[in-house]
Formats: C-alpha cells, structure tokens, sequence
C-alpha cells in the first residue's frame, strides 16, 4: 500500500520558498489503481517524484507498505513525463535498463514477450530517437512492467497521442496491469482516462497543490464503460470539479 500522510513540499526558487504541495494525504490499496487529476502546476510531477524517492526534503510521511521510501529496497517503476528513454541506448537495452540498474538478471523471452505484448518487437535495435512519441511510450512502459514493480508511477503515459492511439495504449496498460495487480498511481490531465483507469480518482486543486475531492469510481473494470450515460455524467462532474478550483486559484 502506497500511504501519504500530512505531505507537504516547498520548492526553493531564488532564496523564496514556494509551497507546491499542501498536507496531502491519500492511499492506494495493494494491487489498486489510482488516477490523479488537476490543473497544469498543482505539483502531480512533484508528488510522484516524491513517491519514486527522487525528492526527499518533503514534510509529513510517505511510506510503501509500511516502509520509508527508499528505492533501493523497494520495486518502484516510474515512467516520467518524458519516458525517461536515454537516446543513447537501442529500445531493448532501454527496456532492460531497470532490472539492470538494480544488478538483475534480465531473461532475454521475457523481454521479447514484453515487446510482442507491446508491439514494438521490430524497433528492438533502433534508438529512442528513431520512433514516434507514441512508439516511445510503449517503450517506457514495457521497461516498467519488466521490472516487475511493487509501485508503479505513471507521470501522463499517454499524453501527445491522438485519440484512438491513447485508446488503444490505456487497454495494453490494463492488461498488463491486470497481469501483475501492481499498485499504480497515473497522473493525467485527461478526464476520460482518469475515469477509464482509476478505480479510484484524486482530483488536485491549485496554488498550494492540495487535494480537493477523492472518488472511488464504479465504472471502474466495466466493460464499455466509455458508452455508457454514467460515464459521460461523472465526465462532465469531474471537469466542473476541476474547473471550479481553477478559477478559485
Ligand atoms: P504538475 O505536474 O501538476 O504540472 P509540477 O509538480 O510539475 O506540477 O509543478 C508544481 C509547481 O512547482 C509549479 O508551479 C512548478 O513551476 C513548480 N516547480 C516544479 N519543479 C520545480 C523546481 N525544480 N524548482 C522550483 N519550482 C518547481
Ligand atoms: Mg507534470
């Protein structure tokens, strides 16, 4: 279980502090999804890098199963905002790069069956700069399943998609996710994808960055949950949510 209690960060820019995250606190149940959503700046990036033990000065207390934070120890995938692919390495060696940063034996038809799973068996050889964005994430998000993680951190995975490609990348996401029932927190600006994948939906408000509304989500695991009437009233909710704490901020 992922169990922030009272987190709080303060940036320091120029000799100023400037508080980005204000007494958050949320859990995510073992093998649980969890979606956040909020305003562009509510500090999401800076609560995930908290998570994935990137940043540390933060008050209050973030634990994984009971346990500080400290990657060393813990399994924790995080697939930043940009993929986090180094361009000098082909796709495999990429999507290797997290059981071997860790001294792990990598067992090469297991990375060849995550590279069918994800589509991506014939840009094996090629750099990261050699494919498209949406090419790019499935990368990340192979090396992150391989890892096998405890925690998996998701800084919006399926953003610069078009539509239809973000659709089919949420379903390869779910299933995999269904294969390993690791617990996962995705942030998102889109509405439907936070609807879609989270079986639970934190909703950030801005300037601090605080939590404004937790929603456990009934449309959650549904099959063609995206047609149905509750989808679209709890579509147009969430965003009226949203955009209420925008213009208060
Ligand atoms: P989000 O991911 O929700 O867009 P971030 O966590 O990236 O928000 O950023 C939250 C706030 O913190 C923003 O106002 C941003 O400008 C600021 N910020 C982010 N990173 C830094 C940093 N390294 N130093 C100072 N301020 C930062
Ligand atoms: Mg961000």
């Amino acid at each position: 279980m992922i169990d922030l209690q009272h987190l709080s960060y303060t940036y320091v820019v120029d000799g100023r502090c400037v508080r980005v995250l204000d007494d958050i606190n949320m859990r995510v149940q073992k093998g649980g999804v969890c979606s956040v959503i909020g305003p562009s700046g509510c500090g999401k990036s800076t609560l995930l890098k908290i998570i994935a033990g990137i940043l540390h000065d933060y008050d209050g207390t973030a634990t994984i199963d009971g346990k500080p934070i400290c990657p060393a120890q813990q399994r924790i995938g995080f697939m930043p905002q940009n993929y986090g692919l180094l361009p000098w390495k082909t796709v495999r060696e990429n999507i290797e790069l997290g059981k071997k940063i860790r001294h792990e034996t990598v067992q090469t038809e297991e990375v060849v069956s995550m590279m069918q799973h994800l589509g991506i068996s014939a840009f094996s050889e090629r750099y990261p700069l050699e494919l498209s964005g949406g090419q790019q994430q499935r990368v990340g998000l192979a090396r992150a399943f391989l890892l096998r993680p405890d925690v998996l951190l998701m800084d919006e995975p399926f953003s610069a998609l078009d539509a239809i490609t973000r659709e089919e990348m949420q379903e390869i996401f779910l299933s995999l996710w269904q294969e390993q029932h690791v617990s996962t927190i995705l942030v998102t600006h889109y509405v439907e994808e936070a609807l879609y994948l989270g079986q639970k939906i934190v909703i950030f408000a801005n300037a601090p960055g605080r939590i404004a509304e937790v929603l456990d989500n009934p449309l959650f695991g549904c099959i063609d949950s995206r047609s149905k009437t509750e989808f679209f009233s709890m579509s147009r909710y969430l965003r009226e949510r949203i955009r209420k704490d925008w213009r208060q901020a």
